[in-house]
Order: structure tokens, then C-alpha cells, then sequence
């Protein structure tokens, strides 16, 4: 038997139906606030991601699913949006051809060589908002709030994550102290960290192997070593969280994964009783665009865990839609119950036919096994009136209608869906 690849998910069934409405609602959220979709390819030159996302990162250096492709060029399937979505910013010309600041969203697969395990898969899925052209530490305010308004209307319990960076100018310093301060401390480490003191000292700070910040309680922090210009922007970042009502804790260990940021980084977890989810992170990152080859353009945005997300939704969240089924009980009845279909299709409920005649209690099961509420059945006495009968499967109350009443059928339907909603609203 084949199987899927390790790592990697189907949907289908109500799951399907669940995620799908999640997305809907979340397109709907990030366009409310004037974000629009931004689709790039799932393979991109290997080069970008080494040059975008850092060639000392785990994503690149360990994460990547690349391969030569028939020409020989290296590409690989994207890990994370941001590097895709600056390429296109830079090819397409877009800080000359758009009124800047230019806002942005995407919902896609990625993919990341990883040990999967719950919540961390091969393929999993992200939203991502980017906003280019802007540096206001306000923008940066108005990008994580952006990320709590998708989280709240999901109803779920998180804490956001903020820290500082520092920029060109102030991480350099900073991070010749933390290499100072562990280099008396290397056989203490862990293998990567003892790499990461030369490679990428930062990443030492969220190691979860020898987690050095449990240890030591005296690690240089980067928000008492910023500059005078990260600082006030830090400040002001703090006072527009406050008035979006952003309650972020200050956290100088959210170094994140990637390379590429500059002074704001955060990251969302969900409590989950108890324990703690990572659900979302992300940051400013003003050198990218100009790193990759582009004019100078800050930027910032966050990208966001679908499965981690999904997986938080409470089980309530979606009422199932109402499902109602037709039936022919005898070879007359078929025509019948292919008009009746043809009509039920041009209203909004979710109604199926089958075709194939079958015995009253026979359909009743059929019906019952596929979640159906109502049942229709058009039997040898309906087929000669040209009727129609309605079952509410829930109650067994039954009604005969005109074969050609079905604006009456699918009121009938509607007010009881609409009444079983507000039901359970209560
Ligand atoms: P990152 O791009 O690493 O900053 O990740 C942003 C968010 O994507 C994380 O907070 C997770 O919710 C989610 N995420 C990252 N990697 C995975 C993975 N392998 N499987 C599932 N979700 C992931």
C-alpha cells in the first residue's frame, strides 16, 4: 500500500469543511483591514531562501526540501512566505508602481524538513501578512494587533511576545557581548550552540536543547544594549500596542528563527491549559528588500500556524450545516426526483439526491448514516400526484408537499436551520 509522505496531511470530511470556513473568515479579517492576497510559486530559486531566510539558519541549513530540477537548477519548496513575497515585491517594481505603505496577505502549504510531531508537520500551512514601505513603530502596533484580531475572533486565550532587536547599528556590539559572555561558558552548551557562538550567537538565547536562559540569569539583553533610535522606536511600538489594548510582555529571549529581522520581533503562544502553543511570530525586517537586490524598503509582517490554529478552534466554534437527502422508491419516481434536484440546486441548502431506487427503510438508513436532517422521499403514490414528502429525521414529523412547491420546502428548511442556530447560540 502507498501511503503519504511522512509529514505530510489529507482533509477531508467535516475537517475539510471546518478549515475551509476557518480561512474564509480569516480572508475576511485581514481584508477588513485592507490587506489583499498575494500568491507567489511553491518552488523558488534555492539561492533566494539561502540569501533571504540566512545560510546559518535551521530552515536552511537543515529544513530545506531542494532538488535539481531536469535542467539542473537548485530549487526548493518555500519554507516561509516573506522571502517569496519580497522577490516578487523587488521583480515586479512595486515600491515604484503602488502608493506605499503596501499591505499584504497570503494563505499557502509550506514546507520544512522537520521531526514531524503534533502541531509540526513536513507540509503545513501559514497566513502571512507583509507590510511594505513603512517604519513606524506604529505600523509594527497595527501588524501584531492584526494578528490578535484573527486569534480573537476564534475566541482563543493567547499572550504576545514582544522584544527589540536593534538594527545595523546596535546588534553588532551586542552581539560581541554574548559572545564573550558564553564563551566561558562553551562546555556547557549543547553541539549547535557551540557552532551557533561563532555562526549566529542570538539564536543561543531560544535554544530549546541546552536552553541557556533557564541556566543563566545574567545573559546580556539586547534591550538594554539598543541604540538611541531602536529605543525610542521600541518605546513607541509599547505605546501603541497599549492603545490597540495589546497587552505585550516584554520577552528579550524572542530572538527568532530567521536571519532577517530588525528591532520588533514577537511571538503569539495560546495557552492551552497549562501548556503553551507557539501560534504566531514575526517582526520588522528593514534590510531585506535591499539585501535581496531591491530599493531600500522597512517592512514587517508575521506569519501565523493554521494546524496550530486550527487545533485551537473549540469544537463549537462551526455549526454543521443543515443536510437534507432525497429518495425515489420506485424506477417512476426517478425523473421526479432529478427535477426536484435540478431545482433544490439553485438555493442555498445543502441537499444531495439518490438516484439509484431503494426501499423506504433502506433510504431512511442511507440518510441517517450520511448526516442527513431532512429526508424527501418520492414514492409510487407521490410520483403519480406529483408530491413530495418531507421527513424531519430528527423528530419524525412528516409533510407532503407539490413536486414544484420548492420555495415553500427550502423556507421550511431555512427557518428550521436558522432556529436550530440560535439555539445553540444561546
Ligand atoms: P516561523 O515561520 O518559523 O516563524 O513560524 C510561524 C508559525 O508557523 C509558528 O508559530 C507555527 O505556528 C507555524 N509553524 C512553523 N513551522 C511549522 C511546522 N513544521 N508545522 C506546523 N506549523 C509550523
Amino acid at each position: 500500500m502507498i501511503s503519504a509522505v511522512k509529514g505530510m496531511n489529507d482533509l477531508f470530511g467535516k475537517r475539510a469543511m471546518r478549515w475551509g470556513r476557518m480561512e474564509e473568515d480569516i480572508r475576511r479579517i485581514v481584508e477588513n483591514a485592507n490587506f489583499t492576497e498575494f500568491r507567489t510559486p511553491i518552488l523558488e530559486e534555492i539561492a533566494l531562501f539561502k540569501r533571504g531566510v540566512g545560510e546559518t539558519t535551521d530552515v536552511v541549513q537543515k529544513e530545506m526540501y531542494d532538488f535539481l530540477d531536469k535542467k539542473g537548477r537548485h530549487v526548493a519548496m518555500r519554507p516561509e512566505g516573506t522571502a517569496s513575497v519580497v522577490r516578487a515585491f523587488i521583480e515586479h517594481g512595486i515600491a515604484m508602481n503602488e502608493p506605499m505603505p503596501f499591505k499584504l496577505y497570503y494563505i499557502g502549504p509550506f514546507f520544512r524538513y522537520e521531526r514531524p510531531q503534533k502541531g509540526r508537520y513536513r507540509q503545513f500551512h501559514q497566513l502571512g501578512i507583509e507590510i511594505f514601505g513603512d517604519e513606524t513603530p506604529q505600523m509594527d502596533a497595527e501588524m501584531i494587533f492584526t494578528a490578535c484580531r484573527v486569534l480573537e475572533h476564534f475566541k482563543i486565550d493567547y499572550e504576545v511576545h514582544i522584544n527589540s532587536i536593534g538594527c545595523k547599528e546596535c546588534r553588532p556590539a551586542y552581539r560581541e557581548k554574548l559572545v564573550e559572555y558564553f564563551s566561558s561558558k562553551k562546555e556547557h552548551l549543547c553541539e549547535d550552540c557551540q557552532k551557533r557562538i561563532d555562526t549566529n550567537p542570538l539564536r543561543l538565547l531560544d535554544c530549546k536543547t541546552c536552553n541557556p536562559k533557564a541556566k543563566y540569569h545574567d545573559i546580556p539583553v539586547m534591550t538594554d544594549n539598543l541604540c538611541g533610535s531602536c529605543d525610542t522606536h521600541f518605546k513607541q511600538l509599547k505605546n501603541a500596542l497599549e492603545i490597540f489594548h495589546v497587552n505585550g510582555i516584554i520577552d528579550p529571549f524572542i530572538v527568532r528563527g530567521l536571519d532577517y529581522y530588525t528591532r520588533t520581533a514577537f511571538e503569539i503562544v495560546a495557552n492551552t491549559g497549562g501548556s503553551q502553543n507557539a501560534v504566531a511570530g514575526g517582526g520588522r525586517y528593514d534590510n531585506l528588500v535591499s539585501d535581496i537586490g531591491g530599493p531600500d524598503t522597512p517592512a514587517t509582517g508575521f506569519a501565523m500556524g493554521l494546524e496550530r490554529l486550527f487545533d485551537l478552534i473549540s469544537e463549537d466554534f462551526y455549526t454543521e450545516p443543515l443536510i437534507s437527502a432525497g429518495y425515489a422508491l420506485c424506477d417512476e419516481a426517478v425523473d421526479d426526483l432529478v427535477h426536484f434536484a435540478k431545482h433544490m440546486s439553485h438555493h442555498p441548502v445543502r441537499f444531495f439526491a439518490d438516484y439509484k431506487p431503494k426501499k423506504f427503510k433502506k433510504a431512511l438508513q442511507k440518510a441517517d448514516k450520511a448526516g442527513a436532517e431532512f429526508m424527501f422521499i418520492i414514492g409510487e403514490d407521490e410520483a403519480k400526484d406529483k408530491k413530495i414528502l418531507m421527513k424531519n429525521l430528527n423528530t419524525g414529523e412528516q409533510k407532503l408537499f407539490g413536486q414544484h412547491e420548492v420555495i415553500l420546502i427550502v423556507n421550511e428548511l431555512l427557518n428550521y436551520e436558522s432556529g436550530k442556530f440560535s439555539a445553540t447560540k444561546v
